[in-house]
């Protein structure tokens, strides 16, 4: 059985602001950060093992995907690091895979009550698929079920938690921390937040089979909200997109990885 693993920073229990996520100016708290993250990995792949995973692929997903500490990391997964990556937070994840955990996520841009809540950049207001808006969550969901591989487990705060079950029917969801604002949250202990990713990693790996993936419609209606006209100017550069109004574009593409593709590239040119 193989299992892909995306893991963010922040979603991690003890992360609340974005300067300690940041490899550059985050210092000692970015380095505490990246243990947490390296530990919470691991529970999630010591439940999909327990749980009979024969390969676990882990896809470092936050700012240059070089954050996991690799001597730390359980040695039953393979790391994947650095970028610049096409599928970004999913890079190689395709139809041989049986699951997906998602680890240290964060809510969509514009959630209330939720830590650092973004979609991709800072640059971006909001994204709907097919009229529906979601996040890094549903985006990376999406190219999951393009292969047919549901996304089974997800953890972050408690909005997120709830962002995903309202999107993926059946996903298993760990909460470590329940935000006041954007910036604060009440945290578990870390090392409950572990022992509970990995139960519910196990829980989850274990239930693979029966969930369904997230397929979205084709053709594909992508449509992107900049917080300034200058992010659309700059995207509207690419040729598949259509302008509408100051801050937003769309496009349309047969399947969600070129849409996803679309989407990637629009971003970097915003
Ligand atoms: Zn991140």
């Amino acid at each position: 059985m193989k299992v892909f693993l995306s893991v963010d920073m922040e979603g991690i229990c003890g992360v609340v602001g974005e300067k300690e996520t940041d490899p550059e100016n985050g210092g000692e708290a970015y380095r505490a950060n990246c243990r947490r993250m390296t530990a919470e990995a691991n529970a999630a792949i010591e439940g999909a093992v327990k749980a009979g995973a024969t390969e676990v692929l882990v896809a470092d997903s936050h700012w240059n995907f070089d954050n996991l500490i690799p001597e730390e990391l359980n040695e039953a997964a393979t790391l994947l690091r650095g970028g610049p990556r096409p599928f970004s937070m999913v890079q190689d994840l395709d139809g041989s895979f049986d699951a997906v955990l998602c680890v240290g996520y964060h809510a969509m841009a514009g959630t209330p009550r939720a830590i650092i809540d973004h979609t991709f950049t800072g640059r971006i207001r909001s994204v709907e698929v097919n009229n529906r808006a979601v996040g890094e969550t549903g985006l990376n969901a999406y190219l999951a079920g393009e292969f047919g591989v549901p996304v089974v487990l997800v953890t972050g705060d408690t909005a997120l938690a709830a962002e995903a079950r309202a999107l993926l029917k059946g996903v298993h969801t760990v909460a470590v921390k329940e935000a006041v604002s954007t910036n604060a949250a009440k945290h578990l202990h870390p090392r409950k937040a572990c022992d509970l990713i990995r139960m519910e990693a196990e829980k989850a790996v274990r239930e693979a089979a029966e969930l369904e993936p997230l397929v979205a419609s084709k053709p594909v209606a992508l449509a992107i909200e900049f917080k300034h006209t200058e992010n659309a100017d700059l995207a509207e550069l690419e040729p598949q997109v259509t302008r509408v109004g100051g801050t937003r574009i769309e496009f349309s593409a047969p399947d969600f990885r070129e849409a996803f593709r679309i989407f990637y590239a629009c971003l970097h040119m915003a």
